[in-house]
């Protein structure tokens, strides 16, 4: 299963040339470079020797734009124009800003634009060009430190970014002048970092814990293939909400917890920041504000996170329901992102796995190292690596048919890349169009799903209902953005979008529809049923009405007419009055008993022409 190796014209194709690929872990509070040098992997530093390059942006002055620790020294003084966190807004919209409102503290710009833009001294930026200056200084770093321009990048992404947010970082790369191998999610990153290391086998979680989001992944490692079995997650819970937790306990005990005072608030949460740090290594900390002095013990500490750590196992819990997994299955537990250096944390994650988890490799690191190993491969530095990347879609995706049910086309947690088609039929005779609407979600009806986007299929040739061939093609790429086309088999007509959501659901709605799903499995498979009769009510009823407009005169006497009118009308009466399944099948029953000898007498009235020389028609 080697990677092929296919060089782009005009580019040399000399089998030993390495090309300089790097990884890079864009993360919400630090960004870092990584890249393989003689055979192994490491972050790059800066001329101070740091690593971690904390993902915060000043505009200055003279159109200086400072990234890093020098931005994050002005965040107190020059708060407006100092941009941390934009992580959170990549791919949102403005009518996203009410839910994350409470961790950004910039003034937005009233844009008509459906994308946020915060007003700075250098004018209106959105979180992609903030993440673009992050990007260009990671660049300028690698260049720097190996003396050669960089081919391409693996940039790491939580795995529950959707398309819009995968698109916006994508974009980002775009404006630094980075060529973007592909983007992997950051868990998947740690398990390649540590699998390659351990050639471990079997299946392993990835708990990442990061300053702003929260991922669990499932991997199941076997002969150098990594492949994603669930992925699940949070991504507005991170260490930010430690900092905000001790914040507000601080501002509490100073009897300050009104303040307006935006540099007291943010001075609060850079002393959490520091006194969470501490207490990592020690039992109690010191912390003065405002005038107040006080002391934090590891043990109220614990307590005001302990809601923030549950939530992180509860989705650990749901993702090894989705991979149909028992906790015993697991046999390593692989820790990601700062925070897991709180004790608690790793503390209850080893109490729920019941394990001891992985913190060997650097918890900041380990995803950057992952991602270099991964563009190492991709820049066909190691043809005979077998390293393949899986990943799998967290919403089931499917199609809108008759009746406004929701037929899936890839369930939720296939692995991507993936391609399934699907052939379709026209529901009416002479019908020249197709609406394909594309859903996601995992109900049965299409207005309890989540529309993705919708095209027309047109110039199908007229034909007798159910003849057409449509052949429905579902692609998802390994950045799991889809793209959907449409073709009619006879003819080849041609029709495709690609669905790129404006603005993608938060995990919290991919959780409410996951609930609901479930919640109303028994529901929805009753209006499933009872619209799947009304569909075929309506076919049927569409069938007595097109061969009676064809033969009714030569085949029925006005008597048989009206005997089978007036089945059709009973039929008619219940398929639009009734909500049981059962009565609407027994109706349609009714009127086909009823019009069998019509049936009969069109069969061999057909025969007789198709002896002829014509067709035989259908009903
Ligand atoms: P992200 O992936 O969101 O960029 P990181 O993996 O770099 O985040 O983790 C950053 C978070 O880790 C911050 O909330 C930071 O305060 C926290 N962190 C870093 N070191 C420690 C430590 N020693 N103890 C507790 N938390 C830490
Ligand atoms: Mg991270």
């Amino acid at each position: 299963m080697a990677l092929l190796q296919i060089s782009e014209p005009g580019m040399t194709t000399a089998p030993h040339q390495h090309r300089l690929a790097a990884g890079i872990d864009l993360g919400t509070t630090n960004s870092l470079i990584a890249t393989v040098r003689s055979g192994s992997a490491d972050t790059l530093a800066d001329e101070k020797g740091e690593h971690l390059l904390p993902s915060i942006i000043h505009y200055a002055e003279n159109d200086i734009v400072e990234v890093g620790e020098s931005a994050k020294e002005k965040a107190l003084e020059d708060p407006m124009n100092t941009l941390a966190s934009v992580k959170r807004l990549m791919g949102r919209g403005t009518e996203d800003l009410t839910t994350l409102g409470g961790h950004l503290p910039y003034d937005f710009a009233d844009t008509e634009s459906s994308v946020p833009r915060i007003k700075t001294r250098a004018g209106e930026v959105s979180a992609i060009e903030a993440s673009a200056e992050i990007l260009r200084v990671l660049k300028a770093r690698a260049e720097k430190t190996l003396g050669d321009d960089l081919s391409g990048v693996v940039i790491t992404v939580p795995a529950y970014f959707d398309d819009a947010q995968r698109e916006a970082t994508r974009d980002a790369a775009k404006l630094a002048n980075l060529n973007v191998y592909r983007l992997i999610n950051e868990p998947t990153a740690a398990a390649i970092a540590y699998g390659l290391d351990q050639k471990a086998e079997g299946v392993i979680a990835v708990y990442d814990l990061g300053g702003g989001t929260f991922d669990v992944s499932i991997l199941r490692l076997s002969k150098g293939v990594f492949e994603v079995l669930a992925t699940g997650g949070n991504s507005a819970l991170g260490g930010d909400d430690f900092d905000h937790a001790i914040a507000q306990w601080v501002l509490e005990q100073a009897q300050l917890e009104n303040t307006n005072d935006q540099k007291l608030l943010r001075r609060a949460l850079t002393t959490a920041r520091e006194a969470k740090e501490a207490l990592t290594g020690q039992e109690q900390v010191k912390i003065n504000l405002g005038g107040w002095e006080g002391e934090l013990s590891r043990t109220t500490f614990n307590q005001l996170i302990d809601s923030l750590v549950k939530k992180t196992l509860m989705a650990c819990r749901r993702s090894l329901r989705d991979a149909s997994l028992e906790k015993d299955q697991i046999i390593n537990v692989v820790m990601v992102g700062g925070s897991t250096r709180v004790p608690y944390v790793r503390e209850k994650v080893a109490e729920f796995f019941e394990k001891e988890p992985l913190v060997n490799i650097d918890p900041d690191r380990v995803v950057a190292i992952g991602a270099a190993q991964q563009a190492d491969v991709l820049a066909g530095n190691k043809p005979d690596d077998e390293m393949l990347l899986l990943d799998v879609i967290p919403l089931s995706l499917g199609l809108e048919m008759m009746g406004g049910l929701v037929e899936k086309v890839i369930s939720r947690n296939t692995t991507i890349p993936i391609t399934r088609a699907q052939e379709f039929t026209t529901f009416k005779d002479g019908q020249t169009a197709l609406s394909i609407h594309v859903l996601q979600g995992e109900r049965e009806t299409v207005e309890s799903n989540r529309s993705l986007g919708k095209f027309v299929l047109r110039n199908i040739p007229p034909m007798v209902a159910g003849a057409a061939r449509i052949k429905v093609i579902f692609q998802v790429d390994a950045d799991g953005l889809l793209s959907v086309s449409a073709e009619e088999a006879t003819t080849g007509t041609k029709s495709q979008i690609e669905i790129k959501p404006s603005y993608g659901l938060t995990d919290v709605e991919i959780e409410g529809m996951l609930r609901d799903s479930i919640e109303n499995a028994k529901a929805d498979m009753e209006i499933r049923s009872l619209r799947e009769q009304q569909v075929e009510a309506d076919r049927s009823m569409e069938a007595l009405d097109a061969a009676m407009k064809q033969d009714e005169s030569t085949l029925l006497s006005e008597e048989e007419r009206q005997r089978l009118l007036a089945a059709r009308e009973s039929l008619a009466v219940v398929r639009s009055t009734s909500e049981h399944s059962e009565e609407i099948k027994a109706a349609i029953k009714a009127m086909e008993k009823a019009a069998d000898f019509y049936v009969e007498r069109r069969m061999n009235s057909s025969v007789r022409e198709a002896m002829s020389g014509h067709n035989v028609d259908e009903f």
